[in-house]
């Protein structure tokens, strides 16, 4: 969790108040600030742009456990992956969790960071004192919201910017094979090449001989 990540009130249950109702069941049902999304997300190049929201139930259950499940929903934008303008992100997740008093925590917490990833236990969050920090846990499924790569609206048609000198392909006509500003031969897509059927039926389409021509001349 970020220390510089401002404490979302909203996210923030008191279990002590709860069991002292007698409660075993509890929803949470919160905003998510366009400001908090953007701290959650402020060691990558996201931009956030509206606010998401996330809906929570607790179920209570004997010596501290606490069930977490619900769902997140939240838009934001990455650069695109080939040509950088802005590509929009769908971060909605469900979550699941289970919250564990962290007294035992404390005399083999070293080993917790040990755990592997992939293992069911992962999603144990250890707590102290009475009160649930769930916004530590939605800042975590914020930041995992983060996408490997991500197309603009041109999606898998994207053409990217030339790998020699930067310009933004996407501007030529579909056809055009040679970079305008450094004159370096540019794929029809950053896919590279066509695949040989596809060259082949332009090699049979006179036209297209014709234009691959012009361009390689
Ligand atoms: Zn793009
Ligand atoms: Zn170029």
């Amino acid at each position: 969790m970020k220390e510089d990540l401002p404490a979302l009130e909203s996210l923030r249950v008191d279990l002590a108040a709860l069991r002292r109702r007698g409660v075993d069941e509890h929803e949470v049902q919160a905003e998510l600030p366009v400001d908090w999304l953007a701290a959650a997300l402020c060691d990558t190049d996201a931009e956030v742009g509206e606010p998401g929201s996330v809906s929570l139930r607790l179920l209570l259950q004997p010596e501290g456990v606490v069930v977490v499940q619900g769902a997140m929903a939240l838009r934001f934008s990455v650069p695109c992956g080939r040509c950088l303008s802005p590509a929009a992100v769908d971060g909605n997740t469900e979550i699941f969790a289970t919250f564990m008093p962290g007294a035992e925590a404390d005399e083999d917490g070293p080993a917790d960071e040990d755990l592997d990833p992939d293992d069911d236990s992962a999603d144990v969050v250890r707590y102290q004192g009475p009160v649930l920090l769930l916004d530590a846990l939605v800042a975590e499924q914020v930041a995992l919201a983060y996408p490997m790569r991500a197309l603009c609206e041109r999606g898998e048609a994207c053409r990217g910017l030339c790998s020699n000198c930067g310009y933004e392909l996407n501007t030529l006509a579909a056809e055009v094979r040679r970079c305008p500003q450094c004159h370096g031969e540019v794929p029809l897509t950053p896919v590279a090449d066509p695949p040989d059927e596809t060259r082949d039926e332009r090699q049979d389409n006179p036209f297209a001989a014709a234009l691959s021509k012009i361009e390689l001349d």
